[in-house]
């Protein structure tokens, strides 16, 4: 290459490099980093992004201390969640407004037996209907089970980033202590890192109905909601009663993703 051109085999290898680069470069922007706090194997991490594991013999879980709860020592978080859910508490406190954990980690088994309570009708629904005597097609009961309760592996309360605090009906947050609680977490649940994920679906938000006392910890939850997008397909939701109707009422694309907007990725 003394003259400065190129012999055809060095041609055909510099080619070759732009070839696989541009390859290269596709496949890194399809790609979702993965953080140092979920498994780097995808298969173990698909389980975990889908509640298919145990919290209590998992390493990044701890127990909120009972002081923080409605009694309850078992609540799961994972640690960094509930570090940020303690200081939370603490410093509502020193304002007058007392917040209490009343569900936190639940795992796919769990919203197994929840989810197949109400289907069966062995467990009404929150608005009182009841789906054992109902006769109505299956996405029609789907679609009244997911007004407030997730299909397993779908739900946020899978990843031990997302709480519910103090009462489950929006009722109790629109007058006296209620809504003072409901007010102190919009003006300072986000200096914790707490965001409201079903927040009024006024503005076009998809999927379930407002619920203010569901709050996620948004440092850990964007990431994961990230790599649920990306990696979690319908084929993988099954196990329980109605799963084959997962597609046809978007559970993904309505319910995973019909967030509030300051928690989409
Ligand atoms: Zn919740």
């Amino acid at each position: 290459m003394a003259c400065g051109l190129l012999s055809s085999s060095d041609k055909k290898a510099s080619e070759l490099e732009v070839l696989v680069g541009n390859a290269m470069e596709q496949i890194v922007e399809g790609t979702v980093q993965v953080p140092d706090w979920l498994p780097q194997d995808s298969i173990d991490r698909k389980r975990e992004l889908m509640g298919q594991f145990d919290p209590t013999k998992h390493k990044g879980f701890v127990k909120l201390v009972a002081r923080y709860t409605d009694g309850d020592g078992g609540y799961l978080l994972r640690r960094q969640t509930a570090n940020a859910v303690e200081l939370m508490v603490d410093s509502a406190k020193k304002d007058g407004v007392i917040l209490q954990v009343r569900s936190a980690t639940r795992n796919f088994d769990r919203q197994a037996q929840i989810w197949g309570a109400k289907w069966r009708g062995e467990r009404t629904l929150s608005n009182g209907v009841n789906l054992g005597n109902a006769s109505m097609s299956d996405s029609a009961k789907a679609r009244m089970i997911l007004l407030y309760s997730s299909m397993p592996g779908t739900s946020r309360h899978h990843w031990g980033t997302d709480i519910d605090f103090n009462a489950f009906e929006n009722s109790y947050f629109e007058q006296g202590e209620g809504l003072a609680e409901y007010n102190w977490l919009k003006q300072n649940a986000a200096h914790f890192g707490f965001y409201q994920p079903y927040t009024s679906k006024a503005s076009g938000r998809t999927g379930y109905e407002e619920e203010r006392w569901h709050w996620s910890y948004r440092p850990l939850s964007l990431k994961l909601t990230e790599l649920y997008k990306a990696e979690v397909k319908y084929a993988d939701i099954k196990g329980f009663d109605g799963a084959e109707i997962a597609p046809k009422v978007s559970a993904i694309e309505a319910y995973v993703l019909g967030l509030n907007e300051e928690l989409i990725p």
